[in-house]
């Protein structure tokens, strides 16, 4: 075709805009799946219309308003604002401050970091997104091993890149341990990394040392990276203690993603972290520079709250933390004892963080499925909890521990009527 006929074509296109063009999407889009939203939004949710909805399934701690973050968080992020000293693009890693204010407040109980081994990312969810990427090569057919019950971010982030899932189980009745011989069995040459979520979000359960050790060791065993979600670090029950997987100090290379979204009650705020630990050097030849270039992609997080970082991480007092674990322990020990009134449900008493599992004896139930249940109880009772399908375990809800106590009351007494109701006791 010559130039001009070209140019004719081009005009000629333009001017007779064709109606059916459509642009095909990538397989990476493709492959990027919400499961919670795809369960969900199957679900033909229809309220009582003589009952207030109570929802007890929004992982977000700030949407009734009874959990608001520190006076002091509050000010911190005011003050950068006037300085005027955050308005531009900080390195992709974050400020050397922040980087080493996060670096301070992650060592203890002997683990030790330094602003160097700190990456600041757009929310937790970017940190598991970089350290995934990172580690696992669809070209080398990886796969990456998680948890089963699980947050579902992690196989959405995975299958995004074309990286496989396998799951290794998490046993209930012993406080959602792994369990140690099924995770070993899903290990073949191809696992590129085993994400660890303590404490765990949707089982509420917190890791002894000694359990850490077990799992741990099993990684070091077989030369496999670990990714430790810690995103609720320190939000745990009394007689717990949160043991962070730094702590131990073992010879393991380890990537510990966390951030402010659920202790400092600030979601929306992406502020979130990866510290890199790694007493073995194995993450020093590639690793460190992989994650530096990754954070590249998105320019890092956001300079306001990188500025306000320091006091955020060590001017909030004792007792906003004290506070707000006494809210949830208090919501969960009243929700496990209501609840256990209910025919047909199991409450299992967490440990830490903002959820608890409930297990449904679906055989005593007329129910099909545990969306079902989900549904029949929406419409009845006007109360949504998650099914535990969104986490890969289908006879569970899971109920968030955020709600106020009132609104937690009232829910619980719903549900007890409801269970009771269509509750079979053969
Ligand atoms: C909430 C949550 C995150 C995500 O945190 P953001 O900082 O909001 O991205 C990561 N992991 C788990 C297990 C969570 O529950």
């Amino acid at each position: 075709m010559l130039r001009t006929d070209i140019k004719k074509k081009k005009l000629f296109i333009t001017n007779n805009f064709d109606r059916d063009w459509v642009v095909e999407s990538s397989s990476a889009a493709k492959n990027c799946k919400n499961y919670i939203r795809e369960i969900v939004d199957t679900l033909d949710l229809q309220p009582n219309p003589t009952k207030d909805v109570i929802a007890l399934s929004i992982g977000d701690p700030t949407v009734y308003g009874n959990l608001k973050p520190s006076e002091e968080t509050v000010q911190a992020v005011i003050d950068v604002v006037q300085s005027g000293k955050y308005n531009g693009y900080a390195p992709c890693t974050g400020y050397e401050q922040a980087r080493d204010a996060v670096a301070t407040y992650l060592s203890h109980d002997g683990a030790r970091f330094s602003f160097q081994d700190i990456i600041l990312c757009s929310g937790c969810s970017s940190s598991l997104e970089i350290c995934i990427t990172a580690l696992c090569d669809e070209k080398r057919n990886h796969n990456l091993l998680i948890p089963k019950p699980g947050f579902s971010i992690y196989r959405t982030l995975a299958e995004t890149i074309g990286i496989k899932v396998k799951y290794y189980n998490l046993i209930a009745e012993n406080n959602w341990e792994v369990d140690l011989e099924n995770l070993e069995k899903q290990i073949d040459c191809f696992t590129a990394a085993i994400i660890l979520n303590n404490p765990s979000n949707p089982c509420g359960s917190v890791y002894s040392e000694k359990h850490l050790k077990e799992i741990l060791g099993i990684a070091r065993l077989h030369q496999i990276p670990v990714i430790a979600d810690e995103i609720y670090e320190q939000i745990v029950f009394s007689k717990n203690k949160f043991v962070s997987t730094a702590a131990l100090n073992l010879d393991l290379p380890i990537l510990i993603c966390g951030g402010l979204a659920k202790r400092f009650l600030v979601p929306g705020w992406r502020l979130g972290w990866i510290a890199i630990h790694d007493n073995s050097d194995a993450f020093s030849k590639n690793i460190r520079k992989a994650l530096v270039s990754l954070s590249q992609r998105i320019i890092g997080s956001n300079t306001l709250i990188q500025g306000a970082l320091p006091k955020i991480l060590f001017d909030t007092p004792q007792i906003f933390h004290d506070n707000l674990i006494n809210t949830l322990e208090t919501n969960a020990t009243m929700i496990f004892k209501l609840l256990k009134e209910a025919k047909g449900l199991l409450p299992y008493m967490p440990q830490g963080t903002m959820y608890m599992m409930v297990k449904v004896y679906l055989k005593r139930f007329p129910f099909e499925d545990i969306s079902h249940l989900v549904i029949k109880l929406m419409e009845e009772e006007s109360v949504f909890c998650l099914p535990g399908s969104c986490f890969q375990t289908p006879d569970f809800i899971r109920i968030v521990l955020t709600v106020p106590e009132n609104l937690l009351r009232e829910a619980c007494s719903r549900m007890i009527h409801f269970c009771n109701k269509y509750c079979t006791t053969t």
